[in-house]
């Protein structure tokens, strides 16, 4: 073989090229890479991570950033030190240490920050399947004694053995790791513990993270040889058998070639730490990271990412949360809302054991969330996975990977005796217990601009309340000054909490609609079928974005049941689909005005901070769409009752028979209850 061979490594995601002979000629390429692939050609990595010039480039790294960051220094909780941590300094002897004892007494500049607490790493990694984390090396009831004396690292699987090293050549003292920080099998001390977790990753001197962390089990400190099966080809060029090539570093072997995208995104997705659920809340409550990748080291604070070898910063946005949680200083209360629907796109395709982990494990950064809008009172009520405040925006989530619901089990999921997916995981109006939801249309058609992740909305709703039930005594309204000792509940609870919302709502016209529904086709979208798009005469009416119901199954659809389907108004938005109006800010006055309350009013305010909001009032609203969801009734709730399933939402765009003008005129103020 003398012609340079492409061919897929790992995954779909990244190619490795491997050149053999003269790279000029007749480059050969599989089909998983595409022929309009850009392709890069970049130094290949040493194979020890933690080569001098790395330990050189994460060290300027952190300096830079200490240094000239003064929003990474205000972010960082410096006075923090969690109950334990691992000593790291002695070579041979590896011990814990409680963390009251070391704040007073540690003395050496070099692992002291300026103001005297310690320094301390933490470290972000996955425990892996059962039968690895079952070698995890854990500190128990009965040996923690044994390991504030010393802990036996050399029975330690070798992920924490490479932890622990990187930690001590990263010039830090201590490092902090659950397994053996945390007493496993102590219910109240994890209790404990888990309570400070934003602390304890918000207060590391840096958090270490190993990307391509599959379990406990594999170290991270030295990267494989990357290597690839090769058809071995008759002289007829009929395939005979395979071959396989290793990297070896050398001359010849000193470049590789990737598809494009940055290093930095390679080597997440190339991993299982990005795809773990409980890592997420590590990284977004980091003040920074250091991520060992199979391609290269990264640095990433609140203000910057770097990566080792490209000599360039990037700078961290509110739109990047939906690559990467860790959240940037660029956050401010104006644009919560709007990095809260990027961290559910993100965090809702993450994988748990248990799905019911989803909403324990965002709970450190709801609580983070919640200390950081102190002082603005209407915005802390929190509710299954989502802001009271916010919730004309972030009721609005789509379902983008099908369930595989046939007909006959939606109409089961919607009977209220046996309401299987609202007890085991959310109400049916939270995403919650959903895999991978967006906000994606909401950026396309109400901005009209994908670069932009700023979604200013108008809210037309006039009330929502959540209520918890009973069990809480909790009962909490848009301008309700919570109960502070509830509020630790709504972090983990979600079971039968309920929505009231009063707004405009009318009943699908089904009897009117052009049979049968077409399929939404968007370029952009993955084909799921989930999204339709309903005309009447064929003019334009709406969008149906479904949680469970596919067209593929529209044949076996019992028609009178759409019929019975609500739309409530939630919000407009500008509703143009290309870019060219620049009403992105405009605010249109409040249909509701004689209800809408204070905090009506103030939530308006917060969410949009541009100065021109006055402008364009009254006269956009021939010109806006409409968002809102889809509701069922409750069994036995035929004749005028007011419980009701989310099902689905929908938008409606300024056009044909669409948009919110359209929709006002056939619709009445109602109040319905959500369960
Ligand atoms: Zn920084």
């Amino acid at each position: 073989m003398t012609n340079a061979s492409v061919y897929p490594a790992a995954s779909n995601d990244t190619c490795l090229i491997f050149a053999v002979g003269d790279i000029s000629v007749g480059t050969k390429m599989l089909p998983t890479l595409s022929p309009n692939a850009r392709i890069e050609f970049r130094a290949a990595p040493p194979q020890n991570m933690l080569e001098p010039t790395t330990k050189t480039f994460l060290k300027q790294a952190i300096e830079t950033c200490d240094a000239g960051h003064e929003e990474c220094k205000r972010n960082r909780e410096t006075s923090f030190l969690p109950t334990r941590l691992i000593d790291v300094r002695d070579e041979n002897k590896v011990r814990l240490v409680a963390g009251s004892a070391i704040s007073s007494s540690s003395s050496s500049s070099s692992s002291s920050s300026t103001c005297g607490t310690p320094r301390y790493a933490a470290l972000s990694y996955c425990w892996g399947p059962g039968y690895h984390a079952q070698y995890q090396l854990k500190t128990t009831r009965d040996n923690i004694d044994a390991h504030f004396t010393e802990i036996p690292i050399d029975q330690s699987p070798p992920l924490l053995r490479d932890a622990i090293y990187a930690t001590r050549e990263l010039g830090v003292s201590f490092l902090w790791v659950d397994s053996l920080c945390i007493i496993q099998g102590d219910r109240e001390d994890w209790v404990r513990e888990a309570g400070t977790m934003h602390k304890v990753y918000g207060g590391a001197y840096i958090t270490i993270c190993p990307t391509l962390s599959k379990s406990c089990m594999r170290g991270f400190l030295r990267r494989e040889a990357p290597s690839i099966t090769l058809p071995y080809l008759s002289a007829s060029g009929e395939p005979v058998g395979t071959y396989n090539i290793r990297y070896q570093r050398s001359w010849l072997w000193k470049m590789y070639y990737s598809v494009a995208s940055d290093p930095f995104t390679q080597d997440l997705i190339a991993g299982s730490w990005v795809r773990r659920g409980w890592t997420f809340q590590e990284a977004a409550l980091s003040s920074r990271m250091v991520l060992f990748g199979a391609t290269a080291a990264h640095f990433q604070c609140r203000k910057s990412r770097v990566t080792e070898g490209e000599g360039y910063e990037t700078p961290v946005e509110i739109g990047e949360l939906a690559l990467f949680p860790l959240l940037p200083s660029t956050l401010t209360k104006q644009n919560m809302g709007s990095a809260w629907r990027h961290i559910i796109s993100a965090f809702s395709g993450r994988s748990f054991t248990q799905p019911t982990d989803a909403i324990l494990a965002l709970a450190g950064l709801a609580h983070h969330f919640h200390s950081f809008q102190t002082g603005a009172d209407d915005e802390l009520v929190y509710c299954s996975g989502m802001w009271l405040h916010h919730l004309h925006e972030q009721l609005l989530w789509r379902c983008t990977v099908y369930d595989g619901c046939p007909w006959p089990l939606w109409r089961c999921v919607l009977d209220p005796q046996t309401p299987e997916r609202v007890q085991t995981f959310a109400p049916s109006w939270s995403w919650v217990g959903h895999k991978s939801v967006d906000y994606q249309y909401l950026d396309d058609y109400n901005n009209g601009n994908r670069s932009s992740s700023r979604t200013p909305m108008t809210d037309e709703t006039i009330k929502i309340t959540s209520r918890l039930p009973s069990l809480f005594s909790s009962l909490s309204e848009n301008s309700d000054d919570s109960d502070e000792d509830d509020e630790p509940d709504r972090f983990v609870s979600w079971h039968g909490q309920t929505l009231e919302i009063t707004a405009l709502t009318a009943t699908f016209p089904m009897t009117r609609v052009d049979i049968p529904p077409l399929p939404n086709h968007d370029s952009n979208e993955a084909n799921t079928n989930l999204f339709w798009t309903w005309n009447i005469a064929n003019e334009y009416l709406c969008n149906a974005n479904w949680d469970f119901l596919n067209l593929d199954l529209w044949k076996e659809v019992d028609r009178s049941d759409l019929a019975r389907l609500r739309m409530v108004l939630l919000s407009s938005g500008s509703g143009s689909s290309d870019s060219s109006s620049s009403d992105s800010s405009d605010q249109s006055g409040d249909e509701s005005g004689d209800e809408s309350d204070e905090s009506d009013s103030s939530k308006k305010s917060n969410e949009n901070e541009n100065e021109n909001e006055n402008e364009n009032k009254e006269t956009e609203h021939d010109d806006r769409a409409a968002f809102g969801l889809f509701l069922f009734p409750t069994a036995g709730n035929d004749n005028g009752g007011t419980t009701f399933y989310r099902v689905g939402t929908w938008y409606s765009l300024p056009k044909g028979k669409g948009g919110l003008a359209n929709f006002k005129r056939h619709a009445s103020v109602e109040t319905l209850v959500v369960i």
